[in-house]
């Protein structure tokens, strides 16, 4: 019997062995998905320590943080992320009808969604831990992004916005983060987490081979229920939960390249995700990614 560690969330030592899953994309090694059976809450085991992870980061097309438009799935990959970087951006927009503000954006890659925000006028802050990105953002847009690593040095009460786009599942020291957020955000402020989602319909077809695993970069495997308590814990309260539709075909694409299916599995991805997106549009909580709104709770 392996002895897991308790739940990073509520400390629950209550946990379940769920499934074992490799790193499909880079070094094939298998690891353990376990449930906290108190929070719901998926987390991967065991998990390389914060200064050993860069390894599992080692790859050249490691999809978010290129630019490069090769390929069928980065082709797609950047035809939707431009569509959907005006949708975030709006969506952000829409809690401020009547003004610009100031956000904080956390593993901004490559720096889209930042510049993005920053072209609409807002005062954007960036950071992000990996230099070559931060080189190429300045390269691609003239965009200064900051080290990940002056996050915890930022003042209180200082952003309207703080976002986080598939990246609080790489962070290690989840429960600190949180405890920063609150003190970041201005009152009324809006923390948006977007991270994939184990309940959804992709993730219980391909069950342990479901590309959003992503074992060891995803270090937790959240639902809206695991999202739910994590903001209890932290005083903070979820006032929306907005699916991304693209994600589902996007995940199962990705899925499907691991089986290597061929056009089998192009064809099965699809009819995966429109199924997934079905079911979702039915219940929000089950897309294949869920963008939480998260504000603090009144004093
Ligand atoms: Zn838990």
């Amino acid at each position: 019997m392996q002895n897991y560690p308790s739940c990073p969330i509520c400390n629950n030592t209550n946990i379940e062995f769920v499934l074992k899953t490799n790193d499909f994309s880079l070094t094939k090694e298998a690891f353990d998905i376990i449930l906290c059976s108190n929070c719901c809450l998926q987390y991967t085991y065991p998990v390389p320590t914060k200064d050993n992870i860069g390894v599992y980061y080692n790859f050249s097309d490691y999809i978010s943080h290129t630019d490069i438009k090769k390929g069928l799935m980065n082709k797609v990959y950047h035809f939707v992320r431009q569509f959907t970087l005006k949708q975030k951006a709006n969506f952000i927009q829409s809690y401020f009808p009547n003004r610009l503000g100031k956000i904080l954006d956390i593993g901004s890659g490559t720096g889209a969604f930042a510049n993005t925000m920053k072209m609409k006028g807002w005062d954007v802050l960036a950071l992000e831990p990996d230099e070559s990105s931060r080189k190429k953002a300045y390269e691609n847009y003239g965009l200064t992004i900051e080290p990940i690593d002056h996050f915890f040095q930022l003042p209180h009460n200082s952003f309207d916005v703080i976002t986080l786009w598939h990246v609080l599942e790489h962070v290690h020291e989840l429960n600190d983060y949180f405890i920063h957020f609150n003190s970041l955000l201005n009152e009324d402020g809006k923390l948006i987490i977007a991270v994939p989602n184990y309940t959804s319909f992709d993730a219980n077809y391909y069950k342990h081979m479901w590309a959003a695993y992503d074992v060891p970069r995803h270090l937790y495997h959240f639902s809206p229920q695991a999202m739910k308590v994590l903001c209890e814990r932290h005083n903070m309260h979820i006032i929306k939960y907005k699916p991304m539709w693209f994600d589902s075909l996007y995940v199962s694409l990705l899925t499907e390249k691991y089986i290597k299916w061929g056009i089998f599995g192009t064809l099965r991805a699809l009819i995966v995700g429109i199924v997934s997106n079905l079911v979702a549009l039915i219940d929000t909580k089950k897309t294949s990614s869920v963008i939480y709104v998260i504000q603090k709770n009144s004093h």
